[in-house]
């Protein structure tokens, strides 16, 4: 448990990680939001087929094609992509709830997704969580071991164009180390939520203890 508190009562902030994949991030995030009160994770919709070890209604919501189409048709989502041929996206009234009862949430998405959340110009803080080289990260996505050769060369490609957009972020967090990459989120967090818009009811309320009745 962190010392950590909870935002005061308005509404939340909204985190958005984006990382190529093999980075960690997964990892990370689930160390952030187990160590952070009132810090969430987003369930996000996605097309593509479970994997072994995944739970339907936890790691992702699993839907179909013809579903995730109709969700995009019905303007279900804040955000969604087509990433390695498959759709996901975030609910737009999920992510609206954990905002709305003042709790913080993080949408682990990739960077198209982060793009339309900044064009729609949401007030988010966003994180890029870099490996720290290409060569590791190859290694880290062999020894892994889901994806051929083939598949491994492609996620670099797209890692690399991933990468190139880290300026887009607020923040830059590699992860050399996982306890210290979490160590920098968790600051990350922490400052946010230390921002005078959010703690403005907490320091009037203290600044009133100064006026004399
Ligand atoms: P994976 O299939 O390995 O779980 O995820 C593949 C990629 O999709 C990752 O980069 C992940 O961050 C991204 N992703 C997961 N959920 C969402 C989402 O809701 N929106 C967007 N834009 N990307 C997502």
């Amino acid at each position: 448990m962190s010392n950590e508190v909870p935002p005061e009562s308005g509404r939340g902030i909204l985190f958005i990680m984006s990382a190529p994949s093999g980075t960690g991030k997964t990892t990370l995030v689930e160390r952030l939001v187990s160590d952070i009160p009132g810090l969430h994770r987003s369930r996000s919709y996605t097309s593509r087929p479970q994997r072994a070890g995944e739970r339907d209604g936890v790691d992702y919501n699993f839907v179909s094609r013809e579903r995730f189409d109709a969700m995009v048709r019905d303007e279900v989502f804040l955000e969604w992509a087509d990433v390695f041929g498959n759709c996901y996206g975030t609910s737009a009234a999920d992510t609206e709830a954990v905002l709305a009862r003042g709790d913080d949430v993080v949408l682990v998405i990739d960077v198209q997704g982060a793009r339309q959340v900044r064009r729609r110009g949401i007030d988010s803080v966003d994180i890029f969580v870099l490996p720290p080289s290409a060569p590791t990260l190859a290694q880290r996505l062999r020894d892994r071991s889901e994806d051929s050769e083939e598949a491994i060369a492609r996620r670099l490609e797209t890692a690399y164009r991933e990468v190139s957009e880290f300026a887009q972020y607020d923040y830059v967090v590699v992860n050399d180390e996982l306890e210290a990459a979490v160590g920098r989120l968790r600051a990350i967090v922490t400052a946010a939520r230390a921002r005078v818009r959010g703690m403005r009811r907490t320091a009037e309320a203290i600044v009133q203890t100064f006026v004399r009745g």
